[in-house]
C-alpha cells in the first residue's frame, strides 16, 4: 500500500458515569467517525476548534486509547484491536508523539542524557557506546551542542524544550510522528523555527507527520493535506491548496473566513462568516448533520439525515448534503 496509515470510521466514546454505583448514563462522543489516509513522507494537518476531538483522534489512532469502533491500518497491519504486548513488539517504537507543552512532558529531575536514553531503554535500542553516539547525533539534528547533555530541562527556553521533545521522539527512529499542538505555546518567531526544523527533519529522515492544531495558518504552512474536524467528525479532507482555496464544507468556509488571505497586493479578508449559537456538547450532539444548528446553508434534510462522508472531487472528501 502507498499508505503508511489508514484510518477508517474511527470512533472513541468515553462513558459518562454517575451516582455511587458509577452507572453509565451516557457517553461523550469525542471521536465519532473519522476517516483518512496518510502517505509515507507527507504531512497531514488536522484542524478544528478546541473540543472537536482532534487530540483524542490523534491519541486513538496510535492506540494510546482503545478505539470504540473503526479500523486503523499501520503499515498494512490492523492495529485497532491489538493488545498492548503485541503493540509494543510491533509498532510502538515506529510511532512517536510530540506534545504541546514540552516542559510538562519532560522530567525536571533528569538530564537531557537520561531523557533521550529513556525511549532507547524502553525499546532496547542502542547500547553502550552506540547510545552516546546516538544522543550526540540527536542533539546535533535539533540544533544543540552535544555539550548540553548534562543539563536539565529548566535550563532551556520554551523553544529549546520543544527541540528536546523532538529529539526524544526521534531517539528510536520512528516512521510516524503525531504532533499535537507542538507550537501553540510558543512565540510566533519561535514557532517558525520549530516548524522549519520539523520540515528539515522530515526531508532528512523521511518522516511522516500528523500535525494537530487549532491554528489554520500554521497548518497551512506545514501540511500537504488537511482535515477539518467538528464535534468528533471529519467534515472535510483535501489537498491543502484545494481546501484553502476552494473549501466546500460550510464549516470550513466559516473557519477560513476568519483568516486573512495573502494576495498579490497586501492582505485580503474574505467576507467573514459569523456562526450562530455555541458549540454543542459532544455528549449530546445534534441529530442529522452535527453542524446543522450553526450552519448558514442548512435545509430541512440536515436535521434529519447524517450526511455521508464522500469523495466529491479527486482527493477531496466532504460530509455535507450540499454535495
Ligand atoms: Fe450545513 Fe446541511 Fe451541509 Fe450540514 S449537511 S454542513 S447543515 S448544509
Ligand atoms: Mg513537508
Amino acid at each position: 500500500s502507498e499508505y503508511l496509515l489508514e484510518v477508517v470510521d474511527l470512533k472513541k466514546h468515553f462513558p459518562i458515569k454517575a451516582g455511587i454505583l458509577q452507572r453509565n448514563v451516557g457517553s461523550v462522543k469525542a471521536v465519532d467517525g473519522v476517516s483518512f489516509k496518510v502517505k509515507r513522507g507527507e504531512t497531514i494537518g488536522i484542524v478544528g476548534e478546541s473540543g472537536c476531538g482532534k487530540s483524542t483522534a490523534g491519541r486513538t489512532l496510535i492506540r494510546l486509547y482503545e478505539p470504540t469502533a473503526g479500523n486503523i491500518l499501520f503499515k498494512g497491519r490492523n492495529i485497532s484491536n491489538m493488545g498492548e504486548s503485541e503493540l509494543r513488539r510491533s509498532i510502538r517504537k515506529d510511532i512517536q508523539m510530540i506534545f504541546q507543552d514540552p516542559f510538562a512532558s519532560l522530567n525536571p529531575r533528569k538530564t537531557l542524557k537520561y531523557i533521550l536514553s529513556e525511549p532507547m531503554i524502553t525499546h532496547q535500542m542502542y547500547k553502550g557506546k552506540e547510545r552516546g553516539e546516538k544522543i550526540d547525533e540527536l542533539l546535533e539534528k535539533v540544533g544543540f551542542n552535544p555539550m548540553f547533555v548534562n543539563r536539565y530541562p529548566h535550563e532551556f527556553s520554551g523553544g529549546q524544550r520543544q527541540r528536546i521533545g523532538i529529539a526524544r521522539a526521534l531517539a528510536v527512529n520512528p516512521d510516524l510522528i503525531i504532533a499535537d499542538e507542538p507550537v501553540s505555546a510558543l512565540d510566533v518567531s519561535i514557532q517558525a523555527q520549530i516548524i522549519n526544523l520539523m520540515e528539515d527533519l522530515q526531508d532528512d529522515l523521511g518522516l511522516t507527520y500528523v500535525f494537530i492544531s487549532h491554528d489554520l495558518s500554521v497548518v497551512r504552512h506545514i501540511s500537504d493535506r488537511v482535515g477539518v474536524m467538528y464535534l468528533g467528525k471529519m467534515m472535510e479532507f483535501a489537498i491543502k491548496k484545494d481546501l484553502y482555496d476552494e473549501p466546500l464544507h460550510p464549516y470550513t468556509q466559516a473557519l477560513l473566513s476568519a483568516v486573512p488571505v495573502p494576495k498579490r497586493k497586501g492582505v485580503e479578508r474574505r467576507e467573514r462568516i459569523i456562526l450562530k449559537g455555541d458549540l454543542p456538547s459532544p455528549s449530546n450532539p445534534p441529530q442529522g448533520c452535527v453542524f446543522h444548528t450553526r450552519c448558514p446553508a442548512a435545509t430541512a434534510i440536515c436535521s434529519e439525515k447524517v450526511p455521508e462522508y464522500k469523495e466529491v472531487k479527486k482527493e477531496h472528501f466532504v460530509a455535507c448534503h450540499l454535495y
